[in-house]
């Protein structure tokens, strides 16, 4: 059976498929007849859970440290809490319902019951109980989270997926991801290409693909379930001829950025953690262009404290080893739904509440993060960048509680570098904006991915708009142009982090227009040097 999709990413991929489900709104009141048995099944599960969060708290304290990795343990805290496991067996004994059902309601309400508590601590703790519960009830319902107890690789099915899902996401096992919804340029289909797997949207896959074996056709847009041996064998030989293709781009490794008339620019590679910085250095890329620093907010139930967040850029800065790290401020909001922040439902959210004005209103937050980046800038080469601004009023503003930051961090003896100063150009007004805001800051990147969808007025959430989404068109050719002069006038360099500085067929144009630099998926730095290296622009 082949099913159709939109591919966000190419490639093949072969391997089981596993449907992922949300825990949440699925759990219906279900009777049961033996209560000793249903007890058993929660025992068993609680005990899963248990050996999965040993595991995540040993990968979390490779990865992102121990002050991250703790969450796991309180987690583990929590999944032995007599009160907790007493009143979700009580509950199986007493209403006859089933150990999904029981998990979810007892979670529900220990969650608010946390969340109405004076205590800070306590009232932190009610989305973790909540998160152990909704862990419990997918082991429970046999669902692989994140491919935790599967041992095999496997691919993805899901309706959707949200940013902060798709971070959460076991790397070394999935191979590929394929949903019914989503759109192109989400921030789902950008993690795609960093994890450098093969994805489809769009794809209306059956609920019984369940188990069975599959093939993610990247390059055609296909997902073919229960192929015949031929056709397995075929894509078989076409995802050895990839790697054979990814091979000979290795030999590009250690190789300038230079055109054969001696144009250069650098390459640069975008991440969402810590833990991307290994495809970073393994495809070689001169310094990371764009660390969207709001994943380390998405992967916590909590605000992320200045400790783990000088933590996880100290880290970045020292494993980039002096080249490098442009850390982009808090960028939440659209897409990027954060729930401990409380943020209002809107009804234009990618022109609503967010990244940058979030943190103007919400300067402890900002300030919060301003002081972990001026302190992890001791350790190595970091760059500040500031997403959606519209104005020169609002770099200024940032200027002003950048000093504050320094006066508090310059009494408290903490030693800090002066590091460059940026902004993203992602909105129209920063365009029109450029020249004057170039006598703010030292750089510019521009955000093409949100540039796009301001300047054409297209949603880039909504996959029905997908076709309209031209990121070639002449207004936003027109715009980058102007960026580069005006920036150039200004005295600062001009980059592009947006998917679009990582499209070969505009390579050209952008050295032709004087782009300094680049940055783009980690995946593809090699590809686009290969385009760099054959260009002659005489
Ligand atoms: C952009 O808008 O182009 C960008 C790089 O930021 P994000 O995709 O995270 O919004
Ligand atoms: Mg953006």
């Amino acid at each position: 059976m082949t099913i159709e999709g939109k591919s966000v990413y190419s490639g093949v991929a072969i391997g089981r498929l596993v449907i992922y489900q949300k825990a949440e709104n699925q759990i219906k009141r279900t009777k049961i007849t033996d209560r000793e048995a249903e007890i058993k099944r929660f025992e068993e599960a609680k005990d899963t859970a248990g050996r999965q969060l040993a595991l995540l708290y040993e990968r979390a304290l490779k990865e992102v440290g121990e002050t991250n990795a703790a969450i796991f343990e309180v987690h583990q805290m929590m999944l032995e809490d007599m009160d907790y496991t007493e009143a979700i067996v009580n509950m199986i004994r007493t209403q006859e319902v089933s150990a999904e059902y029981a998990v979810a309601m007892t979670g529900d309400t220990f969650s608010e019951m946390f969340a109405q508590m004076d205590d800070d601590y306590m009232r932190e703790r009610a989305a973790d109980v909540k998160d152990v519960s909704n862990r419990l009830v997918q082991i429970l319902q046999g669902k692989a989270e994140g491919g935790l107890d599967t041992d095999e690789p496997f691919i993805l099915l899901a309706d959707d997926l949200a940013p902060s899902e798709t971070v959460q996401l076991d790397k070394s096992k999935v191979l590929s991801f394929v949903t019914r919804h989503g759109s192109t340029n989400s921030h789902t289909a950008i993690l795609a290409r960093t994890m450098n797997i093969p994805a489809l949207i769009g794809a209306d896959f059956p609920e019984d693909a369940e188990g069975k074996m599959g093939i993610v056709d990247g390059y055609e847009g296909k997902l073919i379930i229960d192929p015949a041996v031929s056709v397995l064998e075929e894509y078989q030989k076409r995802k050895n001829q990839e790697e054979e293709k990814r091979r000979l781009l290795q030999e590009l490794k250690g190789k300038e950025n230079v055109t054969k008339d001696g144009t250069r620019i650098n390459l640069y590679a975008n991440i969402g953690n810590v833990a991307d910085i290994a495809s970073v250095l393994a495809n070689d890329a001169g310094g990371i262009g764009l660390f969207r620093s709001e994943f380390l907010y998405l992967e916590s139930n909590d605000y992320p404290t200045e400790e783990e967040q000088f933590q996880a850029y100290r880290r970045a800065a020292e494993m980039m080893a002096g080249k490098k790290v442009i850390i982009r401020t808090l960028d939440i909001g659209a897409d990027k739904q954060v729930d401990y922040f409380g943020l209002d439902k809107e009804e234009n959210p990618a022109m609503g509440y967010r990244a940058i004005r979030i943190c103007l209103e919400r300067r402890d937050v900002f300030k919060t993060q301003l002081r972990a980046l001026y302190r992890a800038s001791y350790y190595g080469n970091i760059a500040i960048m500031f997403p959606m601004i519209i104005s020169v009023a609002e770099v200024r503003t940032i200027k002003t509680i950048i000093a504050e930051v320094k006066k508090e961090l310059d009494a408290e003896f903490f030693p800090y570098k002066e590091v460059e100063i940026g902004i993203m150009i992602e909105t129209p007004a920063a365009v029109m904006m450029s020249e004057e805001l170039a006598q703010e800051v030292d750089f510019f990147s521009v955000g093409t991915n949100d540039l796009t969808q301001y300047t054409l007025a297209i949603d880039r959430q909504n996959p029905k708009l997908d076709d309209f989404y031209d990121s070639h068109h002449p207004a936003i050719l027109k715009m980058l142009k102007m960026i580069v002069d005006n920036g150039h006038k200004g005295g600062c360099w001009v980059g592009i982090c947006g998917e679009l500085g990582a499209d070969i067929t505009l390579t050209e144009t952008f050295l032709r227009m004087g782009f300094d630099e680049l940055s783009v998926s980690p995946s593809v730095v090699l590809k686009v040097r290969q385009q760099i290296r054959s260009l002659d622009l005489r």
